[in-house]
């Protein structure tokens, strides 16, 4: 039996005929940057993830970007993010021209150590970027407590948390700004580029409002420094078609999750861990396991897709190497590269499928 690791074919097959309904009004009323479809979807959007207020950006790493903008970060402020995320958690700080300063993470959940955030503070440390990875919170009271204590700007990395929960509570929301990406493999993916910014603070959001249009409140006034971080309009409209199916999605993911956790057994694998503060959306479904590689040949030879993600932590990519840092300064982060494997999680797997998957990494053979 096949499982690939991700379709997106079969969602947009289901959707094709609302889809392009929605998308083709939009092109007949030349609704391309912003506009009617943006804010239908920014006023949906919030009001069902339980959002005071939502602005449309053009990708996941806009708003991160936007945020660091309006933090104030510069040259000479260190801010502090996670070394085992996607590197886009990171970009927002270069492009403001602040420096990224890793702290490792922690084992169970693959998100920010408090312990390590606060040892990674120093009197230029300005802020810190949480992700809350593979859709699992981090742990916002600790990281909170940290944050307020040394003054701290807190953008919360919401790209792959769409609808994940906190202590009951949206994540986003705990920090001083919330982003989020609908990259099309995301929980709720676009059809091309798209991501949103979110914020509890009036004046931030006013000011993040002016600088996605290059900085201006009124055409060719500009007040602050801004960009380009528009959404466009066909990404409202499709957006706004998937939105109501969001939340069974993701109630098919955790089922699906809930399944790998309780089917698989075999030795040695570490299963992520589920602290009872979080209520994971699953956008990865990532094990551990010593010889994973083997045990991805093995699944390759089952037909079930797998993905490495991520297997190399940000301090050891390339374009980091100016930082200094190197093997050992992050041993859980460089442990978890080494040893993980993200199993196949998408809302139109069939059951007999998720059984597959199980069944397979149940029968490895470790070599
Ligand atoms: C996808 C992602 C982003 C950025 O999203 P883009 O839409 O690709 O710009 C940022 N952070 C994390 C953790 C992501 O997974």
């Amino acid at each position: 039996m096949k499982v690939p690791f991700l379709d997106l074919s079969l969602q947009h097959r289901a959707l094709r005929t609302e889809a392009l309904a929605a998308l083709t009004a939009t092109y007949d009323a030349t609704r391309f940057c912003l506009g009617k479809d943006v804010e239908d979807f920014e006023q949906n959007f919030a009001v069902t993830l339980g959002y005071p207020r939502v602005l449309g950006m053009n990708s996941g790493t806009a708003p991160l970007h936007v945020a660091c903008m309006l933090a104030g970060f510069g040259p000479g402020d260190e801010v502090v993010t996670a070394p085992f995320t996607f590197i886009s958690s990171a970009w927002g700080i270069n492009y403001v021209g602040a420096t990224p300063v890793f702290a490792d993470i922690e084992e169970g959940t693959f998100n920010l150590d408090p312990q390590k955030l606060e040892a990674a503070i120093t009197p230029r440390t300005k802020g810190v970027i949480v992700v809350h990875l593979f859709g699992q919170p981090a742990r916002m009271d600790e990281i909170m407590a940290i944050a307020r204590k040394h003054k701290l700007f807190v953008i919360e990395d919401c790209a792959q948390a769409v609808g994940a929960k906190y202590r009951g509570a949206p994540v986003g929301l705990f920090g001083d700004v919330g982003t989020f990406s609908f990259y099309p493999t995301k929980n709720l993916g676009g059809c091309g580029e798209g991501g949103a910014f979110t914020a509890k603070d009036e004046a931030i959001l006013t000011k993040a409002r002016h600088i996605r249009v290059h900085g201006s409140d009124r055409r060719y006034y500009h007040d602050i420094v801004g960009g380009n971080f528009r959404m466009d309009g066909f990404q409202g409209a499709l957006l706004n078609v998937k939105l109501p199916y969001l939340a069974a999605w993701t109630a098919r993911r955790q089922a699906i999750a809930a399944r790998y956790l309780a089917g698989i057994k075999l030795g040695g694998v570490r299963l992520p861990e589920q602290p009872a503060f979080g209520q994971s959306v699953f956008h990865q479904f990532t094990l551990r396991h010593p010889k994973r590689d083997a045990l991805r040949e093995h699944l390759t030879k089952c037909e079930i897709g797998t993905d490495l993600i991520y297997p190399v932590p940000l301090h050891l990519q390339k374009c980091y190497a100016p930082l200094g840092r190197s093997h050992g300064s992050f041993p859980v982060a460089e442990q978890a590269a080494a040893t993980c494997v993200s199993l196949p999680i998408f809302p139109e797997l069939a059951d007999a499928q998720v059984e597959h998957v199980i069944a397979s990494v149940n029968a490895f053979l470790s070599p």
